[in-house]
């Protein structure tokens, strides 16, 4: 199969809403009539990868049947340095492991998103720790995690790989299958969809911002300075921000892809380390969004992330507090993620039935079930939904 050939394919990706914008088989990215990031040229690499792209395939690489994947610690945790935590999107404690490690040598690079110009954000390979903290806080809009896959290949060394889930699993299929035998640690996040660039403007625009295209946005910071922090986004117009809930419930998540809507795997499972929010409860353990210092949930999913995290505790790069009952916890937290870890298949069949060509998924069974009401009512949801292909 050649790239002309595979271009054909990555059209109907694109066409039928399931290109996540990662940037795996693509030289470069341009921005869609639907507001994404999609591939503008396929790399000379498009061939090998793009059977692993998340709109193709998605593989669990953490065998496990647990309803949040395959834990074998689980902690709140957080940054020790005060400016990291305070930048991080929950504690700071993704950041806090990638600089601890570079600077130990542990690894010799860290790869992930970097800082962008305004709201384009681009992805970085890092070799100093310092420079890290630019990195930190979550980024609801198109980030092409995977675009640098050459630089990442090429690099002699180590490293830190940082994505969202499919990206990660993504990735890994493609190492594997590739033959790299390089000892990557890869660490991951919670994740409910990422937004279209129209989610930002929609926003800002709510906030009578008055925005018509990306170029408008100088800066934005979609939360941090506490936790979970404020949508604050600097244009041409103004200074104009709103609550972490506001932005994501009533702009942000209109505008998620439909592949975000038929993910298996919105908790990193194929991850050494995940982060996510833990957030404080009520007396009747429902979560609390008041601002206050951020804490991460970090769950470690293999042996070599278990070690890697209390070797961060050891030096006193994260301070972590054992999560005794982690499901009912994350159950009461995260019923989002509850609710798409067991209803994927349903999804799934409903977009089948519209005529989408939806990605393969391998390990993602669970020993849990949804009950047959909630199942019925994601497979109308998402039939009601779907426009025909
Ligand atoms: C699209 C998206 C959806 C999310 N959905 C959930 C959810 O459903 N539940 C939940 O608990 N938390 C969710 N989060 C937040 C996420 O869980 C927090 O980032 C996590 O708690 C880690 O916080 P931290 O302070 O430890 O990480 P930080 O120290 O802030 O580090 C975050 C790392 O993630 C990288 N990163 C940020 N945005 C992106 C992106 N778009 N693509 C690739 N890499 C990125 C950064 O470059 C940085 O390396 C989501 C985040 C994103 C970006
Ligand atoms: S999801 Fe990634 S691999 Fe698939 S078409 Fe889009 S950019 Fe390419
Ligand atoms: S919801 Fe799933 S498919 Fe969408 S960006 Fe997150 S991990 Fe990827």
């Amino acid at each position: 199969m050649n790239i002309k050939n595979k271009s054909f394919e990555v059209d109907s990706i694109i066409k039928s809403d399931l290109c996540v914008g990662c940037g795996l088989c693509a030289e470069s990215m341009k921005i869609s009539e639907s507001s994404r990031l999609i591939p503008d040229n396929l790399n000379d690499k498009a061939k090998d990868f793009f059977k692993f792209c998340p709109g193709v395939s998605r593989h669990n690489h953490n065998d496990s049947n647990g309803l949040f994947g395959k834990v074998d610690a689980a902690f709140e945790s957080y940054s020790t340095d005060a400016e990291i935590r305070n930048k991080g999107s929950s504690g700071g404690t993704i950041t806090a492991i990638a600089a601890d490690l570079l600077k130990r040598g542990i690894v010799n690079g860290v790869y992930t998103i970097g800082v962008g110009s305004g709201i384009h954000f681009l992805p970085r390979l890092f070799t100093n720790a310092n420079d890290l903290v630019y990195s930190a806080g979550s980024k609801y809009c198109p980030t092409p995690t995977l675009l640098n896959i050459h630089e990442l290949l090429s690099f002699d060394g180590d490293l830190a790989i940082i994505g969202k889930p499919c990206e990660i699993s993504a990735l890994k299929s493609a190492l594997i299958q590739n033959g790299y035998t390089n000892k990557h640690i890869f660490i991951s996040f919670f994740c409910a969809g990422l937004p279209s660039y129209k989610g930002t403007l929609d926003v800002i625009n709510n906030l009578g911002g008055n925005v018509n295209s990306t170029s408008d946005i100088i800066s934005i910071n979609y939360r941090g300075e506490g936790w979970p922090g404020k949508f604050i986004a600097k244009t041409q117009n103004g200074i104009f921000e709103t609550s972490y809930d506001n932005s994501w419930g009533n702009g942000l998540n209109r505008t998620l892809p439909l592949v975000c809507k038929l993910c298996p795997d919105g908790v990193g499972m194929s991850a050494d380390i995940v982060c996510a929010d833990y957030w404080d409860t009520d007396d009747k353990g429902y979560p609390l969004f008041d601002d206050k210092p951020g804490k991460s949930l970090l769950l470690a999913r293999s042996e070599l992330g278990l070690n890697i995290i209390n070797s961060c505790m050891a030096t006193s790069a994260i301070v972590c507090n054992y999560v005794e009952d982690l499901e009912k916890g994350l159950i009461l937290r995260q019923p989002l993620q509850v609710n798409r870890r067991l209803s994927f298949k349903e999804r799934g069949y409903a977009a089948k039935l519209k005529g989408v060509d939806i990605p393969k998924t391998t390990g993602y069974k669970s020993a849990y079930k949804l009950s047959y009401l909630k199942r019925v009512k994601s497979f109308i949801g998402m039939f009601l939904r779907i426009k025909k292909q």
